[in-house]
């Protein structure tokens, strides 16, 4: 164990030693490095509470940053000359922070978990109650505090909104070091504040999520498209169905961006050949992904629902695939794909990725500008283009999280990978991307934003950037908390 640092209360478990700082430095994207003083490993809310408090009655308030998974691409977790809080030792010292309860006098179900905790760890724990929660990411190793403080978005968002919607009240260590529960009725500028808040206003250490009954099994498809204006008419359809999907994305297949990926691997190899003939053809291949979810009550009649839906679609003859598979695997799709890049040394690699949300009005002009003249053209791209719609009216406008202003927009992840040695000419690409919105007169905005300029974040939030700056004023006056992300305390 490292020197504890002087300033820091010594019954705290503290390190400050090269390694424990070096572990903290630098996240998902590793395109950054960032270098705290301490990082603390709390074993319970109290701890945390503890240091924030001791930051700020201090004379010199230090930067805290709470780390979940560190998935973030641009240093938004760590405390440049502050300390980092390793959130997932909380689990380490109370494994039960997940609970499962009922509403009294009534049947709905939800779960207290804390903030630490993987939503895969929370799919675990309901399910086994034959329950969920409804709204979900791709991917299930982020924490809940992690996704709370940015949005949580996947194929589901179009139905129920992004995790953010879906959350009941919340357990909030301030930046005035004060323990507050949140929600709708009771402290609900810290509530509204806090989810997509980018961790400015406080740390979760517990959120209250619904849960709904959970299906057994799901029927998985994916259809091809040469046409983007047929792709994005039939997703935009089909999320306008009431009773249709229950998750609804879509992607690029391209050369660099082959069928299969780390998202998962659907596709056989015969269906591959087949896939990668037609990108040979056309350049650019979309593919729709759509769920439906069924049990044994719904088995019966899954298979006419779905002939239903998909009838009238407007993709290519023949170039249809499907798959059944449990509930549990579907969600936790990604992982596998995971774990193979990581046996293969690929997983930890620089990731410059860029996520947006283009609004409906723009996603053709960013086919045609984006898609085809930069990705395509320059024939970069290595990784996974997503490409979705989701619905304006399932966000709560009082939410901090920041999206277009239309009734649909496009959920747009450019999730590629890169090495040392080429990182940067993909980030230049998505500068490019940047660039060519802004002169197209594209109103888009960045999901997991990054700016370095305080013009820049004002510019991100427009109308909203007042009752942030007001709410930062009032929960974290010293701006201690997610120096990361560098909205307030930009070098
Ligand atoms: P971190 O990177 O550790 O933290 C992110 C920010 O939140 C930091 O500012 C941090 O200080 C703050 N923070 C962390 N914990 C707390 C807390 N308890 N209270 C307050 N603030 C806190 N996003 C989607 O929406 N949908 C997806 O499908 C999706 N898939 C992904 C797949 C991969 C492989 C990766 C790497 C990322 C993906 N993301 C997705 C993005 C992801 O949601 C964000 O990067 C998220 O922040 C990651 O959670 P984390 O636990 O790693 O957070």
């Amino acid at each position: 164990m490292g020197k504890v640092s002087p300033w820091l209360p010594d019954e705290l478990l503290i390190q400050v030693d090269t390694n424990a700082i070096d572990s903290v430095s630098s996240d998902f994207g590793k395109l950054v490095k960032v270098m705290p003083v301490a990082v603390l490993y709390p074993s319970s809310d109290r701890d945390v509470l503890q240091l924030v408090k001791f930051s700020y009655n201090s004379h010199n308030p230090f930067p805290i940053a709470a780390r979940g998974r560190s998935h973030s691409i641009h240093g938004q977790a760590t405390a440049k000359n502050g300390v980092v809080v390793e959130m997932t030792w909380l689990e380490k010292h109370h494994p039960s922070r997940i609970r499962v309860s009922s509403s009294p006098n009534s049947s709905r179900f939800y779960v207290d978990v804390g903030g630490e905790q993987l939503w895969f760890d929370v799919l675990r724990a309901t399910y086994d109650y034959g329950l969920a929660p409804v709204s979900w990411t791709d991917y299930l190793y982020l924490t809940v505090g992690g996704t709370l403080s940015n949005g949580g978005i996947s194929g589901q968002s179009f139905r129920y909104g992004p995790q953010i919607n879906n959350v009941i009240e919340m357990d909030i260590i301030t930046g005035k070091g004060e323990m507050v529960t949140c929600s709708k009725q009771i402290n609900s500028g810290l509530f509204y504040g806090v989810l997509g808040g980018l961790g400015q206003f406080g740390i979760i250490t517990r959120a209250r999520i619904p849960l709904e009954k959970a299906p057994k099994m799901v029927k998985w498809v994916r259809l091809l498209y040469h046409d983007f204006s047929s792709f994005t008419r039939d997703q935009e359809h089909l999320i306008s169905i009431n009773k249709g999907f229950d998750y609804v994305e879509g992607s690029l297949i391209m050369r660099k961006s082959p069928p299969n990926n780390w998202r998962s691997s659907f596709f056989s190899p015969s269906d591959q050949v087949l896939i990668n003939s037609l990108v040979v053809k056309h350049g650019i291949i979309y593919c729709l992904e759509v769920v439906k979810y069924y049990d044994d009550l719904s088995v019966e009649y899954v298979d006419e629902e779905m002939g239903l839906l998909l009838g009238g679609l407007g993709f290519l003859p023949g170039f249809t695939f499907q798959k059944e598979v449990g509930f549990v695997e579907f969600l936790d799709r990604v992982r596998r794909g995971e774990l193979e890049l990581q046996a293969k040394g690929l997983w930890d690699v620089p990731h410059p990725w860029l996520n947006l949300f283009v609004p409906k009005s723009g996603i053709m002009d960013f086919n045609e500008g984006a898609f085809v003249n930069i990705l395509h053209k320059q024939n970069q791209t290595t990784g996974t283009i997503l490409v979705y719609p989701v619905k304006r009216n399932k966000w709560d406008d009082r939410m901090s999280a920041v999206i277009p202003d239309e009734d649909i927009f496009y959920s747009v992840g450019l999730l590629r990978s890169g090495s040392d040695a080429d990182w940067e000419i993909l980030e230049n690409q998505n500068k490019e991307i940047l660039k060519f919105c802004e002169k197209a007169g594209i109103k888009a905005k960045q999901y997991l934003p990054h700016y370095r300029t305080r013009e820049e974040w004002m510019n991100h939030f427009g109308s909203k950037w007042d009752t942030f700056r007001e709410r930062k004023a009032q929960f974290d006056p010293k701006m201690i908390l997610s120096p990361g992300q560098g909205i307030f305390n930009s070098d």
